[in-house]
């Protein structure tokens, strides 16, 4: 998804590439098509796509992927810096 992006250099998403069966499941699961399958190994593609749900992660038989959920949420930041930390949330189910 290009229409909504999230703050730059900020994503924690990981891929370990040799841990990858290219079972597929991260690439249906994600919801910004973040990750795609080539030659039977998951990619990422959209890096400031991601919005740090951590479904991909929560879903992949090999913990081929990690992802700390919200820390590149532009919404909790925002709020962060507004509200603090600790009165902080994007809203989003299984994110921050
Ligand atoms: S879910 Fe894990 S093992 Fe499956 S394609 Fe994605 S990264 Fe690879
Ligand atoms: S954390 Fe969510 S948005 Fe980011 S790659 Fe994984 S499934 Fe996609």
């Amino acid at each position: 998804m290009k229409s909504l992006r999230y703050l730059e250099n900020v994503v924690t998403l990981a891929l370990d590439e040799d841990k990858c069966v290219g079972c597929g499941i991260c690439t249906q699961v994600c919801p910004h098509g973040v990750l795609v399958l080539r030659n039977r190994k998951a990619q990422i593609v959209d890096l400031h796509g991601c919005m740090e749900c951590g479904a991909c992660a929560n879903n992949c038989p090999t913990s081929a992927l990690a992802v700390t959920p919200g820390v590149g949420c532009a919404s909790y930041i925002i709020q962060s810096w507004i509200k603090g930390k600790e009165n902080s949330s994007c809203g989003s189910q299984g994110c921050c």
